[in-house]
């Protein structure tokens, strides 16, 4: 079993949410230098065993298929799979997903940082505000960072960042002014980005848009 094996195998044993409802989900042991941080698992992605296995994930899908032209699998196979939490939260009072709160954030976060030491990513993906804000610390609007690319250190890695809008059905940021604009902006750096670049050996334009 690899190292990365062996963290997956204590991560799907981890229990120290007692909010949160199992399974830990999470993607495959792909070494991987570009990691992919989402919020949390829904309640379909535990029954079927891999996050992003719903709507959103079409929706995010669909989203690396114009940057890069890659299908699913094909990011499924290239892309190393994190989350803000690794376990679903269950549902909020007024409709949707409650949203992991601080101390379950800080105790999954350990998992994020024995991820990064073992894979010492050089670019990393937050996908929606929760996301952005775990890896970046900003708390303001998400105009002010989707459609533009950071760097910063990301436990002890120095990375490149490119946040995304969180592609939940339930959000409409993303196909409304000005996220739909700024949305493509951050595919467009994507498609340019040299690790992503190596990663899928492809490049697609974006003028199909
Ligand atoms: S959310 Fe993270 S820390 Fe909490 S029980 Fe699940 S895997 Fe463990």
């Amino acid at each position: 079993m690899s190292p990365l094996e062996a963290l997956q195998a204590r991560l799907r044993r981890c229990r120290t949410c007692p909010k949160m409802i199992g399974p830990v989900v999470h993607g495959p042991p792909v070494r991987s230098k570009v990691y992919l941080v989402g919020q949390a698992p829904g309640d379909k992605e535990g029954p079927l065993g891999r996050p992003f296995a719903w709507t959103a994930g079409k929706t995010l899908f669909r989203w690396f298929h114009q940057a890069l032209g890659v299908d699913e699998e094909t990011v499924r196979t290239k892309v190393y799979f994190a989350a803000v939490a690794r376990c679903f939260p269950g549902k909020a009072p007024k409709g949707g997903d409650r949203k992991p709160d601080e101390l379950e954030s800080k105790q999954c976060s350990r998992w994020m940082k024995a991820e990064v030491a073992l894979l010492a990513p050089t670019l990393v993906l937050p996908v929606g505000a929760m996301a952005i804000e775990r890896v970046l610390g900003h708390t303001g609007p998400l105009k002010e960072v989707v459609g533009r690319q950071f760097q910063t250190t990301f436990f002890g890695a120095q990375v490149e960042v490119i946040p995304l809008p969180h592609p939940s059905g339930a959000s409409t940021w993303h196909i409304t002014e000005p996220g739909k604009t700024l949305l493509i902006s951050a595919l467009e750096l994507m498609r340019r980005n040299p690790t992503l670049v190596s990663v899928f050996q492809t490049q697609r334009s974006l003028s199909r848009w």
